[in-house]
């Protein structure tokens, strides 16, 4: 069930059933056992605050006997926002997380490395994959059990087809596989694709990645409360699963919410029992276009996750998103050797600084005038750029006591005092 009657069925069930979606539809002088079209575009969103207020049950929707996981996941403060779900919901979740290009096998062998703690990401790769009898390596991800030796090991003696992980950990794992004297592109022949989440992806660094491994990365896009919302097809587009959620993109400026176009994106699950997903601000800017054109047949529309609201900046007038700029780098420095980015922006100046192998830093300097005159022309920045050696920022022995969970932050303005690049991962590199 889609469209109408679907979206009347979950939101009568969320406001019979979810204290906290009931008081808060009725503060809003909404109710929704009297359905209209209209009503809907008048129920308040959902935000992450709303999760946090709600905590630890004020969403949930079933019978406490019902439910048959509950995750966890904290925002950028560590107050905990709960995902609950039925087994039914398992169920949907897992055969929706099926739908991406990537087609698991029996034949495949697939490293999940993301964390198991608590967040569905490793869950919902590890319940796929089985569905799909491939075999699952769970090697999760941010444990001191799991350093990178190991997690390379298990890639090559076990012959995984398909790494589970974020865009990071392959920049990673190729940097500690040259260290050893291996060739991501040779020494592991049998690794033919990576599914990554949890970071946005620019084009560029896609490219990049995908070369540094002679592989095929298929994004998935979601998170820990709404599990995958889309992933890439055969033809490397992202889709969003259109036959399970309701995409609404809001318009920032006039507050509007329409199918396709750019803007935040807004979701509502047709199918989600335990804790309902009914119009969910992700945060995200995104642009929705209609799928009907894209090569791979399926007529899901397709999106662009530009990144989080939060961290867009203005240069000139123009609005600017960090992949924005990482799509410059790895595009001017496509076929090197592994390279982090970090920038800091005043202004229209960026100071970017690129940690660079011991092998592949001459190359990676060589580019960097043809990097500056990119970054010129297409994002209208003057650029100083420093090449360091490995280990400088993108550290990988500090987070064992790390207790919130984090990811890189590529790009800060001066003077945000924020976290920088160093990376939540297991306590030692060796
Ligand atoms: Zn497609």
């Amino acid at each position: 069930m889609t469209g109408h009657d679907a979206t009347a069925a979950i939101v009568a069930h969320a406001y019979r059933n979810s204290p906290y979606l009931r008081s808060k539809y009725r503060a809003a002088g909404v109710d929704p056992t009297s359905w209209s079209d209209e009503l809907f575009g008048r129920l308040p969103f959902t935000t992450k605050d709303d999760l946090r207020l709600a905590y630890p049950d004020g969403l949930l929707a079933v019978d406490p006997g019902e439910v048959a996981v509950i995750h966890e996941s904290s925002g950028t403060t560590g107050e905990p926002t709960p995902a609950y779900f039925t087994r039914g919901d398992i169920d949907e979740w897992l055969d929706r997380m099926l739908f991406n290009g990537v087609g698991l096998s029996e034949r495949d062998v697939v490293l999940v490395k993301t964390p198991y703690s608590m967040l569905t990401t490793a869950h919902q790769m590890h319940g796929a994959a089985q569905r799909a009898g491939a075999t699952v390596i769970p090697a999760g991800n941010r444990t001191e059990l799991m350093p990178y030796s190991r997690a390379l090991r298990l890639l090559r003696d076990y012959r995984v087809t398909v790494a589970y992980c974020m865009p990071v950990e392959l920049m990673l794992f190729a940097r500690r596989a040259l260290a050893a004297g291996l060739d991501p592109t040779k020494d592991f022949p049998a690794l033919r694709a990576a599914v990554v989440n949890g970071e946005v992806l620019s084009p560029a660094k896609k490219r990049f990645l995908e070369e540094l491994w002679s592989i095929t990365l298929f994004p998935d896009y979601g998170s820990t409360e709404t599990t995958t919302l889309g992933g890439a097809c055969t033809a490397g587009a992202l889709h969003l699963w259109s036959d399970r959620f309701l995409f609404e993109v809001l318009d920032e400026a006039t507050g509007r919410s329409s199918p396709y176009g750019s803007g935040e994106l807004v979701v509502t699950s047709y199918h989600r029992r335990a804790m309902p997903i009914v119009r969910y601000r992700m945060g995200d800017i995104v642009t929705v276009l209609d799928g009907a054109s894209c090569p791979c047949g399926s007529d899901r529309p397709r999106v662009t996750v530009h990144g989080r609201a939060a961290d867009r900046f203005t240069v000139g007038g123009r609005q600017l998103f960090p992949i924005d700029v990482e799509d410059v780098v790895y595009g001017e420095l496509f076929g090197c050797e592994p390279v982090f980015w970090s920038g800091e922006v005043d202004g229209d100046r960026l100071a970017l600084v690129l940690e660079a192998t011991d092998s592949g830093a001459a190359e990676v300097r060589r580019r960097a005038d043809g990097l500056a005159a990119a970054v010129d022309s297409r994002l209208g920045m003057r650029s100083a750029i420093s090449v360091v050696p490995p280990g400088t920022s993108m550290t990988l022995d500090r987070q064992a006591e790390q207790e919130a969970m984090f990811k890189p932050v590529y790009l800060r303005m001066r003077g945000q005092n924020r976290r920088g690049l160093d990376y939540s991962g297991p306590s030692q590199e060796n």
